[in-house]
């Protein structure tokens, strides 16, 4: 594999909301869509946009992420956690026991979620075949190196998720924090170091 096969993709993702279809029937109505705003397959920020509010902060406009999912769940930066007045922890997503709930509002309802709220752990999506490349599993730490013109940066204590298809393409998901601190707005360039 050449070197420029390690090198993936690094996208920078915003304060968003992951809901199941109840949470969204409360908020928008019996049998609203969370649809696309561009044909897609797989994971999309949808056209519908809720409203989070916290202690001492409100949050309009927050995307929701499609589909769907299992559980309710409400990420966000550190710096987002400060602005919004709660101690949020680092969390991997999914990993929602024992974390603060939050207020949502909707179009047409509200609720309030018992936990889900995270700051997302810093990982990569890694292709099977890169993985093994680099002698890494799934759940492994590295160090990523994402690069910029002024502010490229080694972030350490990030996790290794491996994809299911030889076919998926490697992609990292970093927060807006992170992306600042790196200089990176939307999506950049990044790569394992050892
Ligand atoms: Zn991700």
């Amino acid at each position: 594999m050449s070197d420029v096969e390690k090198v993936f993709d690094v996208a920078v993702s915003a304060r968003h909301l992951h809901l199941t279809q109840e949470t969204v029937d409360i908020l928008f109505g019996e049998g609203h869509k969370i649809e696309p705003a561009q044909p897609t397959k797989g994971q999309y920020l949808s056209t519908t946009r809720a409203t989070v509010v916290g202690p001492k902060h409100t949050f309009t406009n927050v995307a929701i992420m499609g589909p769907c999912r299992n559980f309710n769940q409400f990420e966000l930066s550190l710096t987002d956690a400060r602005t919004i007045g709660m101690d949020v922890p680092i969390r991997m997503s999914g990993d929602i026991e024992g974390t603060p709930g939050i207020k949502i509002v909707g179009t047409v309802g509200e609720v309030v979620l018992d936990k889900g709220v995270i700051v997302a752990k810093r990982h990569i999506h890694m292709n099977p075949l890169l993985a093994e490349e680099l002698g890494v599993k799934d759940g492994d730490s590295v160090m990523m190196k994402v690069e910029s013109d002024q502010r490229t940066l080694i972030f350490d204590d990030t996790i290794v998720r491996l994809s299911g298809s030889p076919m998926a393409k490697t992609v990292s998901h970093i927060d807006t924090d992170e992306g600042n601190a790196a200089g990176v707005s939307k999506r950049g360039k990044g790569y394992v170091v050892k």
